[in-house]
């Protein structure tokens, strides 16, 4: 199966040269824009193409159900900028593809009560279908890749080799967002060389708050003659040290993500941020996503952990001497996050909830990339591009730079 595919991804990745068309088939390709297009053009206001770009569209089955159907292809040509919000902005295919969440499975180990990409499936692609895709959007212009979940480690096997894929084979710049639980040294020897970027998770640096949020594994041992109550040990924060350290080790950029909530808004967690040293510290509030945490169809009600503007603001300030601050509140976070899905499907939050489109491994990147809801003015604003690339010594894999 995995070869089978690997010949149909080398068939679909054509470029289309109208200038060396035969004449048959630049009319066909005229017939084709004239009405395939127009469907999907609609929704968003779109400039007349100054010139043709020379993009590749895969055209695929529905990745994770039906793998023996036929693959197709067809190519196009993107225009030359699309209107973006504000309305005022334009953007290239490229500048708007830059940066790419994909969310490898929606299967976690941990429960966080807020969490709003909850474990409504289990599966994800295999890593031939990954790569597809992987492709598609470095053609697209996409010049870093995060690889999130749910929990990514838990797939580390799959996680390894697409961190090597695009850093070697694409030469994407590579991050990944992790609770940090389940990273082992082992992993990190064998591939953190591919890896820019590492973030990790951590709410709190109290056991006690860890727990009631979900993060960790926790034990409770019962109350000593000092005091009565039960002894609340939760190990997720020795964990977020000791990746510390192998990021150390390995040289690799190290970012912490932290969601302030109802729990943890009032902690002061100056000490132990300066200790962990990363290199952006992104500060979240809680968002509240329907059929995912809230809402009939949801996995978890995170409405009690809630924080008001003001709650947030607080925390913020408690912290701002922090040079690694990034704060994002909601209106800030929402929208200006490129999020693929475990079948590669870009997520549309602009509505309250995430709403999938099509796979761009059945509709290319420049069409799925009109259901995503995104934000361009403000991954700007909130300086979606950063300086992800981390140094490397000569004698490791080089990498191709990507404008
Ligand atoms: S927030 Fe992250 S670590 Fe927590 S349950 Fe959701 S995916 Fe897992």
């Amino acid at each position: 199966m995995l070869h089978s595919f690997e010949g149909r991804r080398s068939k679909s990745i054509r470029r289309c040269q109208l200038s060396t068309m035969p004449v048959p088939m630049i009319l066909a390709t005229i017939f084709w824009l004239a009405c395939g297009c127009a469907a999907w053009m609609t929704p968003l206001v779109m400039t007349i193409p100054q010139r043709h770009r020379q993009i590749v569209l895969g055209y695929h089955s529905h990745p994770s159900n039906d793998e023996s159907s036929q693959v197709e292809q067809k190519s196009t040509a993107f225009p030359s900028s699309v209107e973006t919000k504000p309305p005022s902005e334009k953007a290239t295919l490229k500048e708007l593809v830059r940066s790419v969440n994909y969310f490898i499975s929606r299967k976690c180990n941990y429960s966080c009560k807020f969490c709003f990409h909850t474990q409504k499936t289990t599966h994800h692609l295999t890593l031939e279908q990954a790569r597809l895709g992987l492709a598609l959007l470095q053609q697209a212009g996409t010049e870093k890749i995060n690889f999130a979940g749910g929990e990514p480690f838990l797939h580390p096997k799959l996680l390894g080799e697409l961190c090597r894929i695009s850093s070697e084979e694409f030469g994407l710049a590579v991050s990944i967002i992790s609770n940090g639980s389940l990273i082992t040294q082992e992993w990190m020897q064998t591939y953190g060389r591919y890896v820019d970027v590492l973030g990790v998770s951590i709410d709190s640096f109290n056991d006690a708050t860890n727990a009631a949020i979900g993060r960790g594994e926790t034990s409770i041992a019962a109350g000593t003659s000092d005091s009565l109550l039960p002894t609340v040990k939760n190990k997720h924060v020795d964990r977020i040290l000791q990746v510390r350290e192998w990021c150390r080790q390995e040289d690799i950029i190290f970012k912490v993500n932290t969601v302030v909530c109802s729990l943890n808004w009032q902690e002061d967690m100056s000490k132990e941020i300066q200790q962990l040293d990363p290199q952006r510290w992104k500060v979240f509030q809680v968002l509240l996503l329907e059929d995912e945490n809230v809402g009939e169809a949801a996995m978890r009600d995170a409405r009690p952990l809630v924080v008001s503007d003001d709650q947030f603001q607080e925390f913020l300030r408690r912290h701002e001497h922090l040079p690694q601050l990034i704060p994002e509140p909601n209106d800030v976070m929402q929208n200006s996050y490129l999020l693929l899905d475990e079948d590669m499907r870009f997520l549309d939050c602009s509505g309250g909830g995430k709403v999938p489109g099509e796979s761009i491994l059945k509709v290319g990147v420049c069409h799925a990339l009109l259901q995503a809801g995104f934000d361009h003015g403000m991954f700007q604003q909130r300086g979606g591009v950063y300086n992800w690339k981390r140094q490397r010594d000569s004698n490791e894999p080089s990498k191709v730079a990507n404008g």
